[in-house]
């Protein structure tokens, strides 16, 4: 990954992400567990507390074997394509039972029904880490907004939105990381006689940090904070704090 120094005021982002106590330990956002060996290098790091640091680390594992087992179509560690996670079914056997219990089939289609407080936990933690790391923002509070699905699962149009970048109305923290990353260009636009003329846009665009991996993209604009995160191009979600997403369309 690219590394970028953040310039923001560093007084911004001291303590624990998660709850602002002593940051004992940094974290990886995201954790090396979504990633596959050899990792990239300059994974984002964030100061966090041991003690949310342990919250989160059972309910990572049951989120990679979950989104495994539903890619694989099986818990069988011997049918499991990435080896980290293979290895997790092999050595608790009980994860893998508690995933196995909620497989369904419905006519040779099989699907698992996911345990939606774990998975927010974990989307929880990885949005927070971006917005600390990347908009030098700390969201302490709970999210205003969060939902998660399969990519395949949106609408056509749905799928579109959500991947695209974002056009930035106003700067965020001066000088964060994702300041640095904008980029401006000039797209070709019709006004409304008719007459075609470029319009100068501010673009925010997606972070890869492993391709087909994860992917991240964190905006602090007027539809307040939004980071969209997919992980092994499956599952998509998106979490905000702040005004609600769309606002701007409004305007
Ligand atoms: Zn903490």
């Amino acid at each position: 990954m690219e590394q970028i120094i953040s310039y923001a005021d560093y007084r911004l982002l001291q303590g624990c992400i998660h709850c602002g106590g002593l940051p004992d330990t940094r974290d990886h956002v995201p954790s090396k567990c979504l990633l596959d060996r050899p990792y990239p290098e300059n994974i984002p790091v964030t100061g966090c507390c041991n003690s949310c640091n342990q919250s989160f680390s059972i309910d990572e594992q049951y989120l990679v074997c979950l989104i495994e087992s539903v890619l694989c179509g099986s818990t069988d560690p011997e049918k499991i394509n990435r080896k980290y996670v293979a290895d997790i079914m092999r050595r608790v056997p009980s994860l893998r039972a508690r995933i196995e219990n909620a497989k369904t089939e419905v006519d040779g289609q099989i699907s698992f029904i996911p345990e939606t407080e774990r998975i927010y936990n974990v989307m929880l933690k990885l949005a927070r880490g971006h917005a600390a790391f990347e908009l030098s923002k700390l969201c302490y509070e709970e999210p205003d907004r969060f939902w998660y699905a399969p990519l395949s699962a949106l609408s056509r149009e749905c799928r579109d939105y959500f991947n695209e970048v974002h056009f930035q109305h106003i700067l965020g923290e001066v000088e964060s990381r994702n300041t640095q990353r904008l980029f401006i260009t000039q797209i070709a636009v019709t006004s409304e006689t008719g007459i075609p003329q470029e319009e100068t846009v501010i673009i925010n665009d997606w972070v890869y940090v492993q391709d087909g991996r994860y992917r991240y993209l964190a905006i602090d604009d007027v539809c307040g904070i939004v980071i969209r995160i997919v992980i092994g191009e499956y599952l998509a979600c998106e979490i905000g704090w702040g005004t609600v997403d769309g606002s701007e369309e409004k305007e």
